[in-house]
């Protein structure tokens, strides 16, 4: 596509993202949450977008909006559907792209197909999910996850952070809760699923390149360690004979560091974000540390491997420094792979816009990983400034998001046909 052409797109698509961000529960910050009026007001604004983009807008019984475009004429029972989605909930005092730019790059790119072929030979579903930060309810991808058949009712009875049931607010949403199994695409029709995001991360940026192909969206293992000591004081107890819980905690720590390292080309990544220590004092030498260890790559074998060897190197440690250590497991989710096809059909388009597609894993959690229960799936992310997100600070450029769009058209005209025979 010609600069000033990906340059108009872009700017189209900022003009949107800055219109969605006005609609906030709160005057000077962004915060959009599942089943609120600002979701009713931002759901009504991406239907009229897709309305005037060409198509047939619906919504489920979970406030997904559906902008369809049906395929060539005859093929109407036949054809498959390519989904194109993202979300449209926000952090608190969230940026304005997380999301939001997957959804508007979806309705823009159908837009031109629409304009340069009138309809495909297969169809394409524009999805705007609503719950996939997980703000208000303590549950996440309910509603991508009920497009791919996986609602569990359950979920109905959780309470959000107002104590507002969910079963209550999607009533007062307007929804029937009796629908919801009616969300659920038949695999049949469901070709593949892609998603733009912004990368929310420094790799795009530190590589110079716009747009980058995601490998898979990584797995992930939480755990929670309690390292148990013994106090004394700090000036009488000499080093050789203490039992300091920290000291083990921050052996541990470096152990993971290590781990992680050592299979950077899984893009695994090894966190310590919180740490409590007892008794807490400068002068008493800590008798308990209680951290949590955050793991996540993109292979589940290598990950469980890693975490095997961090319980061997705990129980060295524990052993040498008499503490004792207890692990337990807070948290597993599974790494979700894309599509090689996919992924090969998004890094020609990036090619095709004067781009290297960098490979890259996504450790943030998105909505494809519900939507991966249905079809195959993939990402393309888009360089945003810093890496920062979930912060009013995100930013991405109007020639990146341009540049994105672009590359969305180019993937839709050539759009594996393999994918419409399975
Ligand atoms: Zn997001």
């Amino acid at each position: 596509m010609a600069e000033d052409d990906l340059l108009a797109l872009g700017r189209e698509a900022e003009a949107m993202i800055r219109e969605l961000a006005e609609v906030s529960a709160e005057e000077g910050r962004l915060v959009r949450l599942y089943l609120t009026p600002e979701h009713r007001r931002a759901a009504d604004l991406v239907g009229r977008w897709m309305a005037e983009a060409g198509l047939d807008v619906g919504e489920d019984a979970l406030g997904t909006v559906k902008g369809r475009l049906p395929p060539e004429g005859g093929r109407r029972n036949a054809a498959r559907r390519l989904l194109i989605g993202s979300h449209i909930d926000t952090v608190i005092d969230a940026g304005a792209y997380d999301g939001t730019l997957g959804v508007i790059a979806g309705v823009l790119a159908v837009r031109e197909i629409v304009r340069r072929h009138g309809r495909m030979p297969f169809g394409i579903d524009v999805l705007a999910f609503g719950d996939e930060e997980g703000s208000r309810f303590p549950v996440t991808l309910l509603s991508s996850g009920a497009i791919a058949g996986r609602f569990d009712p359950a979920a109905l009875n959780v309470e959000s952070v107002d104590g507002i049931r969910l079963e209550d607010a999607l009533r007062r949403y307007g929804k029937d809760p009796a629908e919801i199994g009616k969300a659920a695409y038949d695999p049949e029709e469901a070709a593949a699923y892609v998603e733009v995001h912004i990368e929310q991360g420094p790799v795009l940026e530190q590589a110079g390149e716009a747009l980058g192909v995601v490998t898979a969206i990584a797995g992930q293992s939480r755990h929670t360690v309690t390292v148990v000591g013994e106090a004394g004081h700090a000036g009488t107890v000499p080093m050789a004979l203490r039992h300091d819980a920290l000291a083990a905690a921050a052996e541990i720590t470096l152990a993971l560091e290590r781990l992680a390292r050592r299979h950077v080309d899984d893009f695994m990544v090894g966190t310590v974000g919180r740490i409590s220590v007892a008794p807490g004092a400068s002068n008493v030498i800590p008798a308990r540390a209680v951290f949590s260890v955050d793991l996540r790559s993109q292979t589940d074998a290598k990950r469980l491997d890693a975490l095997a060897s961090l319980r061997g190197e705990i129980e060295a440690i524990a052993n040498r420094r008499g503490v004792t250590v207890r692990v337990e497991r807070t948290h597993e989710m599974p790494a979700t792979p894309c599509d090689p096809t996919l992924q090969a059909g998004f890094a020609a388009a990036v090619a095709g816009q004067g781009g290297e597609a960098i490979l890259l894993s996504s450790g943030a959690g998105h909505d494809g990983q519900a939507v991966g229960a249905l079809c195959p799936i993939a990402m393309l992310f888009v360089r945003c400034r810093q890496g920062v997100s979930h912060n009013p600070a995100e930013f991405t450029s109007i020639g990146d998001m341009g540049r994105a769009i672009a590359a969305l058209i180019e993937f839709i005209e050539n759009f594996d046909r393999s994918f419409l025979a399975r």
